[in-house]
Formats: C-alpha cells, structure tokens, sequence
C-alpha cells in the first residue's frame, strides 16, 4: 500500500519567479511527515486551462491527492475553485452562511476603510462562498475559505498566503476525505546525518560499500545533498528497517566520524545556540555584512546572547569602530588573519562580550589579488577566557556562495571552540 500526492501552486508571481514558492516545499514537508510519497509539483500562472492540465496530468499519474495553492481571493483572476469544480464534476452552489462569515470577516476589514464601496465588496465575497457541491470547508484564515472536494483523486484547494495556507492544511489533514484519500500511507522513519569538511564523493564512496557490505541496504532511501558546504544524508526507511540503517550508520560513522557533526538532525546553528547558552557573543564582519549576525539571531533564543555586530567594511572604518591598528593593515592587508584577530579583539571590548567572531574576506566578484583570489576568507574566534582561533580559507562559488559559506564556517568555528573541554 502506499498514498501518493502532488501539488499544483499556482500564481503568475511564483511562476515568474517574482516570489520564490514557499507552499510547495513546505507542503512537501508535511507530506513526507504523513507518509505520503509526493510525485510531484507543478507550478502554473493565473490562467484556469493551465491549471486544469496540470490537474489533468497528476490524476492521469494516479495520485490520490492534489493539492492546490493560490487563487482563491475575491479578484476576477482568482478561479481556483471553479477550475477544480470543473474538474471534479461538480456544480458552484452558493454557501448562505458561509458567506455570513465571510461577510463578517470583511466587515471588520473595511471598518478601516470607509471610503470603499460596500456593495462590490459584498459581489466580490459573495464569489468566494461559491462551493463545489458535495466539498469540505476550510474556515478562512484570511478572509478566503478553502475545500476539500472528495473524489479520486480527491482535491484540496488551499490560499496562496502561507500564514494562511498552513493552518488551513492541518484543518484539511483532518477531514476524513482527506485521511480516506492517504489511508495507504507509509509511516517512514527518517533520520539525518551532518558532516562538514567532507567531500560529497567521499560520502558517495562509502555508500557505494556500504551497497554491498549492509543486507537490506537497498531498503533504505538515501538522499545527499550539499548545501553550505555541509554535507548532508537523509535516510528514510520503514520501522522494520530501523536494524539495517544502525549498520549503515557504523559504518558511516567508522569511516567519517571526524566529519559528522550531527546525527540526531540537529543543525549547527541550534548546537551553537546551546553552546553560547549563558555568554555573551559580538561578531565584527567584512565581507559578510552582517550575515552572521543575522544568522545567529535567527535562532529563538538569541536574544539572550548576542549582543550585537560591527559591520566594518573600509578600513578606516575597521580602525573608527573596531581599533584595528592602520599599521597592521598596511603590513598585512585587511584581509589577513592579525587584522581579523585585532576585529575580533575590537568586537569583544566594543560590546563587553565574553565571545567574539570576525570575518574579512574577498567575497568578489572584482577584488582579488594573486596571493588573495576571490574566496579567500579569514575567521577569528575569540574568547575572553583564553582561546583564539584564526584561520584562512579559499571557498569556491560566486559572491552569495562565499558569503553564506563563510557564516557556516565561522559557525562551525565557534562550535569547535566552545565545545573544546577547557
Ligand atoms: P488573496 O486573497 O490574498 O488573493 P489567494 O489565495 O488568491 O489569496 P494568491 O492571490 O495566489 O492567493 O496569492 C496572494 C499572495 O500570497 C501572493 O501575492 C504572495 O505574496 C503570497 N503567495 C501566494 N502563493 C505563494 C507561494 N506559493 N509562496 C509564497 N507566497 C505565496
Ligand atoms: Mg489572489
């Protein structure tokens, strides 16, 4: 038994690349979490035969479920809901008391507007309590519902906005057309490794062996992926398999365990947080721009321990702010490691902080020198109790890759640093 799905996001602004979709991915997410084999996503404009096609082709491949994203607001373009009526073979019939509560929704809305003409708000809203007969109701999360129309496949039409879309999905999951659509799930297991330092082909290798050393390795679904200059293995196998993937990790483990960094999917910005638990970090940064000081709040929590960051690109800028010596930029250019170490010092008194990380870096795409091309990248970890750690790499890629790389080392710089027994 398995349950397969597939999802049609649709808006001229996703398919333009106007808006990167954020639907798909994070449906997939849920999807995979269910159990249910996601075949695919399509993406399409705000034009009804598109959409019908592409729901043409995904019931054509047998999914049991489509789900769609998009279109369901008062607008004249938006007609998700009487495309997927079409498609399912059923009627538009008006919903009397949802249309009450839309209209209550709406009225609270253009209390703020006063100016707006309430009778075509009401014509606009009216067309969004039009239902498919026979579908489920998603209570709006904005002031657009959505359906589930049972069937085969059976169909959830969701809203585009993701703040809506979400809640309206875990509203959709319960509905019994929807469990009835997914019954032949799969409850998978899934479990992530992560190395850093460690060449993707290496990893490849090992798995190569692994193929013929494990029974049962090809009861396992293996995907590897790079990204940031980590490498990643997701493993997904059903529960009767659990043995087989404990070999597999061994032996991942005897192989690259100097390179693993996290087996319980754990990423290397949360260990940092649990390790800056009760410190007090600054970050002074060149070439990144503040990047790192983003990343690291992002992480809930960081409130506690970041104190702030020093965004220090001319030199005279990287003297006002951080006192780093001019002589020291003069003798050993601004991208060497006394002037990341003297950053990194600046940081740490500026904001009275018991940690400090800095960056200086030739991030491209002009720039370089023969001795410093392009990715040349140096990091300083400071502590106030003792350690510092400097260090000099060359990071491959245009100028996002070497910036979004180079938080990722410095994160793992920092983790390697405070995880040190002292
Ligand atoms: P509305 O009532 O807001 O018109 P809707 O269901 O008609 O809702 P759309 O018109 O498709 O939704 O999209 C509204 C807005 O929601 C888009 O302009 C965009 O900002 C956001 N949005 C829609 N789809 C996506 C998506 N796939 N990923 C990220 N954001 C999206
Ligand atoms: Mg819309």
């Amino acid at each position: 038994m398995s349950a397969r799905a597939g999802i049609v996001v649709t808006g001229t602004e996703v398919l333009t690349g106007r808006i990167a979709d954020r639907n798909g991915p994070w449906l997939a997410e849920r999807l995979l979490e269910l159990g249910v084999e996601l075949a695919h996503i399509t993406i399409c404009g705000d034009r009804p035969g598109d959409l019908a096609a592409q729901l043409r082709f995904l019931a054509a491949e047998g999914v049991d479920l489509i789900i769609t994203s998009g279109g369901l607001g008062p607008t004249a373009d938006d007609l998700t809901v009487a495309t997927v009526a079409e498609f399912c073979g059923r009627e538009l019939v008006l919903d009397p008391e949802l249309e009450a509560r839309i209209a209550d929704i709406v009225a609270r809305v253009m209390a703020r507007f006063p100016n707006v003409d309430a009778d075509a708000v009401r014509a606009a809203n009216r067309k969004q309590a039009l239902i498919p007969a026979g579908a489920h109701v998603l209570e709006p999360v904005g002031t657009a519902p959505g359906v589930v129309v049972p069937g085969t496949p059976t169909v959830v039409v969701l809203p585009g906005p993701p703040r809506e879309l979400q809640p309206m999905w875990r509203a959709a999951v319960a509905t019994p057309a929807v469990q009835q659509a997914i019954a032949g799930r799969t409850r998978y297991r899934q479990d992530t490794v992560r190395m850093f330092g460690l060449p993707e082909s290496a990893l490849a290798a090992t798995l190569r062996d692994a193929e013929v050393q494990i029974a049962g390795f090809e009861r396992l679904e293996i995907t590897t992926c790079v990204r940031r200059g980590e490498v990643e293995m997701v493993t997904r196998y059903e529960p009767d398999s659990a043995a087989v993937y404990a070999e597999l990790l061994t032996l991942v483990r005897q192989r690259h365990g100097g390179e693993i960094f996290s087996e319980d999917g754990t990423t290397v910005d949360e260990q940092v947080a649990a390790l800056l638990a009760g410190r007090r970090v600054a970050t002074a940064e060149s070439c990144t721009g503040g990047l790192l000081a983003a990343r690291l709040t992002e992480i809930p929590g960081s409130s506690g321990y970041v104190c702030g960051s020093v965004v220090a690109y001319a030199n005279d800028a990287k003297t006002a702010v951080l006192d780093v010596d001019p002589a020291l930029v003069a003798a050993h250019g601004a991208v060497s490691e006394p002037v990341v170490a003297a950053m990194a010092d600046g940081a740490l008194r500026r904001f009275s902080a018991d940690t400090a990380v800095a960056i200086s870096g030739v991030a491209g795409p002009g720039g370089g020198t023969p001795d410093k091309p392009v990715g040349t990248v140096c990091f300083c970890v400071r502590l106030a109790e003792g350690p510092t750690v400097v260090r000099t790499l060359r990071l491959p890629g245009d100028r996002a890759d070497v910036r979004e790389r180079s938080t990722t080392v410095a994160l793992h710089l920092l983790r390697e640093v405070l995880s040190r027994p002292s």
